[in-house]
This record gives structure tokens, C-alpha cells and sequence, in this order.
């Protein structure tokens, strides 16, 4: 479970078929996911024969080096990069994940989560069978291998008509290329192709969580894969089929008001509208007398923009991030107040002192930091700090490959709008209402979401029943 204040990132994957530099679109295509997992990254390719690996822990512009990539050349490649949502973190569970099954090489990369992998792993346990790893994903790489299917196309649906839960999924085989989703969407895959040129005869196919992966490798974004779809590219081209009938569509919309980048097009909507509309419509339900609208960087820049204009109060960026905080820092011995955020954010004074401001911030979850960025601005000078939050209150947790704390840790499982005000010191505190939510990410156009996080009703059965019940409500 996390320990930081906001939901964390889950993973992020990339396939590419046919290409003479597969590994290198695939490194490059996983830099740009980088936001999704920094934990741990990998990539399997092919040169046609076998696949070669090579992962580890850390960031991938550090694990990849132009050695390394020469070591892994191929016209085939998958990528993943990891932040764990469940399985130890480790190098052993870090992504993809390679054997030889009796069905061949494959290697597979997963981002999601399974909710049934739990029970499918004891009972394959009890029959025998040896797990190498704690990551739900190699449930999935035994039921491929165990599946009476003959051809790998037939197990691979096989396999997957057995989990429930989230997955976006690419696998390689020595000549093929997989990509498939969950039958309700929970997480994002897209397709794109990089046109033949020069004296490749054949168009690149490429997958990835978010297109701002195919902007860096030049690839024009194609489609979404569909929820319940399998699509396989191979020597005799594409070919889509779906593995089981879709059921009604869950993708996440926590990857709208956070996760994705804004420069990715998700379940097919362009994420800056998405956001931008969300600081539209918070403005429109919970409006303010103030001089300024400022962002809390990076996460609520492109709502406060939408806020901003909508309200026709001047957007300033008077909180600047400090980009290159590593993951350790030595504090002084006489300690500092709030010093983990200000190593992180520093007001900017001149434009704080005297104003009535408005801080626009994307959630909250535990409130420790929320509380100390309030107290910040007000420390700059400003007279009243008002704050206003583009999404509802968090108030259960995820079971679909999201880390989020667990329901007694989330601030607003156990207190209302007003006792959190009061927490954070702000004058006041709105939320954005689920119904503005779900307009701003035009649900029921193209897509219908999952917004468990914010109601508590699941769409999957299997989830943890003491976890959804009320959180017992502790106060300090
Ligand atoms: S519970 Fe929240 S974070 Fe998890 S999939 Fe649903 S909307 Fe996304």
C-alpha cells in the first residue's frame, strides 16, 4: 500500500511488431510511460528465433544503456515499466515476464490487476505447479501453459477467460505480437502504426498504455484496443478476435484526473480536454470571490487552467516545483517544519502577499500534504486560501492496479468535507460532485467509467468486504 499523499501510478506497457530497432522504439516508447512506474522496467524482443531479456530495478533512461539495447537487438519487442500494486518490490517481479511453456517462448507484460489471481494461484499450487514470482501476472503465464488448447492463439484466450479483474496485456512470441484487454476496460491500450518507409516494405505496429508514447517514435495513433478484444500481428498481418463478450465498460477515470499525461489520448478522449473540463465545471459548482487561481504543480496545472478561464480570475503560477528531488535528502538536524514538501514546492512570495487565492489540486487523499500546502501559501502572505479539489472525495480504495491507501488512511472515508477543511486550514474546500466528473470525461460518449474510488460501488464482485465497509471513523 502507498505511503505518499496521492494514488500512485500502476504500470505502463509497449509492444512494437516489425521493426528493424524494435528494443529501441520499445525503450523509447517506455520513457515516455516513465510517470507510470518507476520502480522497476524491462523489454523482451525477438530477432525472429528466441527472445532475449533484459530488466532491473530503477528508471529506465538508467537501466538501458546503448550497450545493453545493442545486447537485446530485435524486429519484435515488449516493454513495462513498474510501479508494484501487487507482488513484493523486487527484481524477481519485475516486468516482462519470459518462459519457455510447452506452447513455446512467449514473454509477457501486464498492467492491472487480477482480483480472482489469488484463489487461481492456491488451487494451481495445490495441483503442483511452482510459482517463480508473488506478481499476479504469472497466473496468467500458467494458465497459457496449462491450457488444453493446441494453438497459442486458443490459449492465450483460454487464459484469459479465467481472470477477472483489470488487465492490459502485450505478449511476444518468437513471431507474434499479442495485445488484449479486460472485457470491461479497466485500464487504457492503444494501437498505432508507423507507416513503411525507406526499405522497410512493412508498416510498424505499435501498442501502448498512452499515445504520448507513439509521438516520440513518430507513430500516427490507429485506435483503441476494445474491451474483451484480442489483437494478434503476425506474418500474415493483423487479426483482431474477442476472446469473451464485453461486459458493460469500466475504464478507469482516475486516468483522466491524474494518471495519464496530459498530451495522451486515453479510451479514445484527449486527456487535457478532460482535465481542463474538470477545472471548468469545478468552477461552475463551487465558484469563489478571489484575486488568483494557483495550481498546485504539476497535477492540478491543466485544471486551474479550466478553472481560471472559466471564472475569469488570473491563473499564477505562485507555487514552484523543484524538479529534481531524488528519492532520499539529508534534513538538517534542528528540524525544519514541513520540510518534505518544501524541498518540493516553494512559494512564490511576491505574488502570494495580500491576495485571496485559490488552490486547485486534483485530490486528496490523506491530507498531511494538503495541510501543509495551506499552510505554506498563507506563510507567503496570502490572506485567504480557498481550496477546490477536480475530483469527488476519494473514499474506497482500488482493486484494479491502482496503489491507494487503505479505506481507514483515506481522509475522506472517515470525515466530512467540512471536519477536512478544518484538517487543511483552508477558509473553505469544495470537491467536484461525480455527476461533474463524469460530464467533464463525457462518460456515456465513447466511454463509460469505473468511479469506484469515489462511490464505493465496484464494478467486479470480488473485492475485499472489509475494505468497503464503512471506515471506522478515527480522529486524532
Ligand atoms: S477504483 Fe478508482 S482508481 Fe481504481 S479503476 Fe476505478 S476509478 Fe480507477
Amino acid at each position: 500500500m502507498t505511503t505518499s499523499d496521492k494514488f500512485r501510478d500502476e504500470c505502463g506497457v509497449v509492444a512494437i511488431y516489425s521493426h528493424p530497432e524494435a528494443e529501441t522504439l520499445a525503450y523509447l516508447g517506455l520513457h515516455a510511460l516513465q510517470h507510470r512506474g518507476q520502480e522497476s522496467a524491462g523489454i523482451v524482443s525477438s530477432d525472429g528465433m528466441s527472445l532475449h531479456i533484459h530488466k532491473s530495478m530503477g528508471l529506465v533512461a538508467d537501466i538501458f544503456t546503448e550497450k545493453k539495447l545493442s545486447r537485446i537487438r530485435g524486429t519484435l519487442a515488449i516493454g513495462h515499466t513498474r510501479y508494484s500494486t501487487t507482488g513484493d518490490s523486487a527484481i524477481l517481479n519485475a516486468q516482462p515476464i519470459m518462459v519457455q511453456s510447452n506452447k513455446g517462448m512467449i514473454a509477457l507484460a501486464h498492467n492491472g490487476n487480477l482480483t480472482n489471481a489469488g484463489e487461481i494461484r492456491a488451487r494451481m499450487e495445490a495441483q503442483g505447479s511452482i510459482f517463480q514470482t508473488s506478481s499476479d501476472t504469472e497466473v496468467i503465464v500458467h494458465l497459457i501453459a496449462q491450457s488444453r488448447e493446441h494453438t497459442l492463439p486458443e490459449a492465450v484466450a483460454d487464459a484469459l477467460r479465467r481472470v477477472e479483474g483489470a488487465f492490459s496485456l502485450v505478449m511476444i512470441s518468437p513471431d507474434r505480437i499479442f495485445a488484449m484487454r479486460d472485457p470491461r476496460g479497466f485500464r487504457p491500450l492503444a494501437m498505432g502504426r508507423i507507416p513503411a518507409q525507406g526499405d522497410r516494405k512493412e508498416d510498424t505496429v505499435i501498442f501502448a498504455s498512452e499515445t504520448c508514447a507513439f509521438d516520440l517514435v513518430g507513430a500516427n495513433y490507429e485506435r483503441e484496443v476494445k474491451p474483451g478484444e484480442l489483437v494478434i500481428v503476425g506474418p500474415e498481418g493483423t487479426h483482431s478476435r474477442f476472446y469473451a463478450p464485453a461486459l458493460l465498460q469500466s475504464s478507469c477515470i482516475f486516468e483522466h484526473v491524474y494518471f495519464s499525461r496530459p498530451d495522451s489520448r486515453v479510451f479514445g478522449r484527449p486527456v487535457q480536454e478532460s482535465r481542463e473540463q474538470l477545472g471548468r465545471q469545478l468552477a461552475i459548482e463551487s465558484p469563489v470571490e478571489a484575486d488568483l487561481v494557483v495550481p498546485v504543480p504539476d497535477s492540478g496545472v491543466t485544471a486551474a487552467m479550466g478553472f481560471a478561464a472559466e471564472s475569469g480570475i488570473p491563473l499564477r503560477f505562485g507555487l514552484i516545483r523543484n524538479h529534481y528531488v531524488g528519492r532520499t535528502f539529508i534534513e538538517p538536524q534542528q528540524s525544519v517544519r514541513d520540510f518534505g514538501v518544501k524541498l518540493k514546492l516553494n512559494p512564490v512570495r511576491s505574488l502570494l502577499e495580500g491576495k485571496r487565492v485559490v488552490l486547485i489540486d486534483d485530490s486528496i487523499v490523506r491530507g498531511t500534504t494538503s495541510r501543509k500546502i495551506v499552510r505554506m501559501v498563507r506563510s507567503a502572505g496570502a490572506t485567504e486560501v480557498h481550496m477546490r479539489i477536480s475530483c469527488p472525495p476519494t473514499i474506497s480504495p482500488c482493486y484494479y492496479g491502482v496503489d491507494t491507501p487503505r479505506k481507514k488512511e483515506l481522509i475522506a472515508a472517515n470525515n466530512s468535507v467540512e471536519e477536512i477543511r478544518q484538517y487543511i486550514g483552508a477558509d473553505s474546500l469544495s470537491y467536484l460532485s461525480i455527476e461533474g466528473l463524469k460530464k467533464a470525461c463525457r462518460d456515456g460518449d465513447k466511454t463509460t467509467y469505473c468511479t469506484a474510488c469515489y462511490t464505493g460501488r465496484y464494478p467486479t464482485n470480488l473485492v475485499d468486504v472489509e475494505e468497503i465497509q464503512p471506515a471506522v471513523v478515527e480522529k486524532a
